[in-house]
């Protein structure tokens, strides 16, 4: 081939690749795509983008790429709620959910832990459920420890979380309770890598009234509405991670004060009053494509694995029962618990 004839055709090809993946670009980012609500592609999604690890945006508002399943069984665990396909997260979340649960059955007398949801395999807003767990740093933990038998996936969709309160009121249910219960909470809060940790404002109040251990972490343990059924780990923004919002830290005090006796007056319980606004505003988690961060739109395009396994972290998974894969469960919290207005930030 000539010279300019060489220059031509290395300029063609050049401009067709660009067109063409600016062809994507606007087919994902246009049209129906660009209108559909994020949560129908991000829930739609069976497997993680092949990318760099990287928690990209804030907690309910962003998505995940390069991430990685929590195996169904371990060891100190077992993963609940197969079919929802939420066992994924950053890798660094899946390796502090594994370190809690080798711990926990190590020192805390916790036989090992039944894992929920932590985000969908590229993270993003959820059909059903939770605002946050977009970006892979939010994980729930039961409050319900592991039976002492692997159970079957049929079970891990049956079986039901035993609430820590006392039936109609607000507080614990010393039945139900244990002290492992309080070891477990307070060595998740110990990590350093914890940012947070939501627990109801009982469970809150029983840690302060009866740990006598170190407090230093008390403070991480924030009062929150539901979370008597299971506990939500959340962790900082791994280092090195750009595009990723941290939240603010909590106060360094320990939290059993007034901010937690707020919880037990009338008034914040009180039922939502409904909102004279002429239409319903959009939920927080009808968000769009273009609503979160730019980069999320490359999420959704990546490749995905040539299989799941490639990309658990740690041992082999069980299958899902057959027709149950993908489809998020319907998730209500429990209807007794009123959601009040305004919500106290977390
Ligand atoms: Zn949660």
């Amino acid at each position: 081939m000539s010279r300019p004839r060489r220059i031509l055709t290395f300029i063609c090809r050049t401009a067709c690749a660009a067109v063409i993946a600016l062809a994507a670009n606007t087919v994902l980012l246009s049209g129906t795509k660009a209108d559909q609500p994020a949560k129908e592609i991000f829930g739609a999604a069976a497997l993680p983008a092949v990318l760099p690890a990287r928690a990209i945006g804030f907690y309910s508002k962003g998505c995940l790429a390069g991430g990685m399943a929590i195996a169904t069984d371990g060891p100190t665990w077992q993963a609940m709620r197969l079919s929802r396909n939420r066992r994924w997260g950053h890798p660094d979340l899946v390796a502090l959910v594994e370190r809690l649960s080798r711990d926990a059955a190590a020192k805390d007398g916790w036989p090992g832990l039944l894992v929920g949801d932590l985000a969908q395999p590229r993270g993003g807003p959820m059909l059903s459920g939770h605002a946050s767990h977009q970006i892979g740093l939010d994980a729930d933990i039961w409050l319900t420890p592991m039976p002492d038998r692997t159970l079957t996936a049929r079970e891990r969709e049956d079986i039901s979380a035993t609430s820590m309160l006392k039936k109609d009121t607000l507080y614990v249910d010393d039945r139900v309770w244990t002290p492992a219960h309080a070891r477990v909470l307070m060595r998740a809060a110990s990590y350093p890598e914890v940012e947070r940790i939501f627990v109801h404002p009982g469970i809150k109040k029983k840690l302060c009234d009866s740990w006598t251990g170190d407090r230093s972490a008390m403070g991480k343990l924030r009062p929150y509405y539901g979370h008597h059924y299971h506990f939500h780990i959340r962790i900082k923004c791994p280092p090195g991670v750009s595009g990723c919002r941290s939240q603010a830290s909590p106060p360094q005090s320990t939290g059993c004060d007034s901010s937690l006796a707020w919880w037990f007056t009338d008034e914040p319980w009180a039922p939502a009053k409904p909102e004279k606004a002429d239409k319903p505003k959009p939920r927080k988690w009808d968000m769009r494509m273009a609503d979160l961060p730019a980069a999320c739109a490359q999420v959704v395009q990546a490749p995905g694995p040539a299989s799941e396994a490639q990309v658990t972290f740690g041992s082999a998974s069980i299958a899902s029962p057959a027709g149950m894969g993908g489809s998020a469960s319907a998730f209500a919290p429990p209807a007794r618990i009123p959601i009040p207005v305004p919500r106290p930030s977390k």
